[in-house]
């Protein structure tokens, strides 16, 4: 089994183009929440190795639930997805524990390299 991740962002055709990256370079996407509520749930539930974690969402926003999450697992690994024009939200998630992000629309190889740099 590859190492497991949960894919975050209330767009679904979002999920889907990262889960088809992850899965053609062998990684195990263990399960998907549309808000930042049920990633919180979610992490919990899974123990994913890995989040990527959208920042715009409705319920509760993604740098929110970063730091939910934080709070659960200080050594939680969590990729940001950003779109154009939100380095100030990029910045306050670095600073509250992100890992590093990734910019839409995404490259697949940047895609790869952040995840396998994060989780090695
Ligand atoms: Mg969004």
């Amino acid at each position: 089994m590859g190492q497991t991740v949960l894919i975050v962002d209330d767009a679904a055709f979002m999920r889907m183009m990262i889960k088809d990256i992850l899965t053609k370079n062998g990684y195990d996407v263990v399960g998907e929440a549309q808000d930042g509520a049920q990633a919180v749930e979610k992490y919990q539930e899974l123990t994913p190795d890995l989040v990527t974690m959208d920042i715009t969402m409705p319920e509760m926003d993604g740098i929110t639930a970063l730091k939910e999450i934080k709070k659960i697992n200080g050594d939680a690994k969590i990729i940001m997805c950003s779109a154009m024009g939100q380095q100030a939200m990029v910045i306050d998630a670095i600073q509250a524990g992100a890992k590093d992000f990734i910019v839409k629309p995404f490259q697949a190889d940047r895609v790869i390299e952040a995840i396998s740099k994060v989780l090695s």
